[in-house]
């Protein structure tokens, strides 16, 4: 994704008010982030620092500005390990949390939310990266890994505009 500054961070947001804004942290070290590690993210995600169940994400959109998503985690856990709605990696590296974001607009004011179950500590970005074990002689491990970057991509796109409403 392309490189983020703290204050394209914070204005970035969609669901979240001007207070929460405010309030939340955001990534530490950002300036030092290279364009490796930028390049190895296909979206920002982060819990925050103070608030236990407070977590954002900023997603690059496949055409647009860059939207930020302010969730919050469910209480509990899901009741076995479960699979990441975006990285949707098999192996289970990691625990996976329901998520939940506010909608935006007047869906957002009428309490409307929308439930995500996506990895604890948005992991995402480095299990699409992480080849798992070659099937058979001449898989192509590079195109494979490009597809599972890309339909990470277009998930990441799917939720911001489902929380845009737009669709
Ligand atoms: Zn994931």
């Amino acid at each position: 994704m392309l490189p983020l500054t703290e204050s394209s961070i914070r204005s970035s947001f969609v669901n979240a008010s001007r207070k929460e804004v405010k309030d939340m942290s955001v990534p530490d070290g950002l300036d030092e982030y290279g364009d490796a590690a930028w390049d190895a993210l296909d979206f920002l995600g982060w819990r925050d620092a103070k608030f236990a169940r407070r977590a954002y994400v900023v997603l690059p959109r496949i055409e647009g500005e860059p939207v930020g998503v302010a969730l919050r985690q469910a209480e509990g856990s899901p009741r076995s390990r479960a699979m990441c709605n975006w990285c949707r990696d098999v192996r289970l590296p990691n625990e996976v949390v329901f998520w939940s974001a506010k909608r935006t607009g007047a869906a957002g004011r009428r309490g409307g939310t929308i439930g995500i179950l996506i990895c604890q500590d948005f992991q995402c970005c480095r299990n699409v990266r992480n080849d798992p074990p070659k099937p058979y002689d001449g898989y192509d491990m590079a195109a494979a890994r490009e597809r599972r970057i890309d339909d990470l991509r277009m998930r990441v796109d799917d939720f911001a505009a489902d929380l845009l409403g737009e669709r």
